[in-house]
């Protein structure tokens, strides 16, 4: 049965009330209807031991982490490492998001090494890749996600992206409201997936691709009818419990064989 896998990241977003407030109407709906498909929340850092001392005792939803730095003690001021986010319960850490690749220069190589580092100590990491408006302009996508796919591979072998996510998240989408078209996703993520194929047996069905990108209410279920679209990334939608658990109801009322 396919599962999807639906993560919400608030970014630099929420507050005290606002947890209380998202999690007060989420848990009244969330025990009764999320029964199948996997849900992760990526709060800021500071709020991930409220985050999950809320969900400790809810089904199907985890606790995500929206970034990490490379070294795993030490010296290295503000910093928080992959063993402090495990220790705390962290499942599921977002790297190369296209805000960190812009605002904090991240590279392929950087992302790369983290990767490789959060799936040695037994985390999954979310691999965000996708080009920008002007690489899908001169119609270098797919270079740019090979790429991307390639570092990754340069690092931690063939089988890397076994247990893990990548989330196909084209730059000019993400808080733009203006969504990919779902046909053109699904196309992108059979290439994501054949592409790992060629370095990998791995059953295509054991790699998850979600999409993200001004998903809503109104359109997400247009994505995940798509066979290769296996869950969603979510932004600005996701700061709006009502939003979300519409996004996760219409998400769980599609499962299929
Ligand atoms: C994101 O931050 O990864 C994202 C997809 O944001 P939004 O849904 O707001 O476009």
């Amino acid at each position: 049965m396919k599962k999807f896998l639906i993560v919400a990241n608030w970014k630099l977003n929420g507050n005290i009330t606002m947890i209380s407030s998202f999690f007060e109407y989420l848990k009244l709906y969330f025990s009764n209807y999320v029964k199948k498909n996997t849900i992760v929340i990526c709060p800021p850092n500071v709020y991930l031991e409220r985050v999950r001392q809320i969900i400790s005792n809810i089904n199907n939803i985890f606790l995500g982490s929206q970034n990490v730095d490379l070294n795993l003690k030490g010296a290295f001021t503000g910093e928080t490492s992959i063993l402090m986010l495990k220790d705390i319960g962290v499942k599921y850490i977002i790297i190369g998001h296209s805000e960190r690749r812009l605002f904090h220069y991240e590279t392929n190589d950087l992302i790369a090494k983290k990767f490789n580092l959060i799936k040695e100590l037994n985390l999954i990491p979310i691999l965000c890749i996708g080009e920008t408006a002007e690489e899908k302009k001169n119609g270098q996508t797919k270079k740019v996600i090979e790429k991307q796919l390639d570092s990754i591979f340069k690092n931690s072998g063939q089988l890397a992206f076994r247990n893990t996510v990548i989330a196909y998240e084209p730059i000019w989408a993400i808080g733009t409201g203006l969504s990919a078209h779902p046909k053109d996703v699904q196309l992108i993520h059979i290439f994501i997936k054949e592409y790992i194929k060629k370095h990998d047996p791995i059953n295509i069905k054991d790699i998850i691709v979600q999409y993200g990108g001004s998903i809503n209410q109104y359109n997400s279920k247009d994505f995940l009818k798509q066979p290769d679209i296996d869950g969603l990334l979510i932004g600005n939608a996701s700061l709006d419990a009502k939003q979300f658990f519409n996004i996760i109801n219409i998400s769980e009322n599609m499962i299929f064989s």
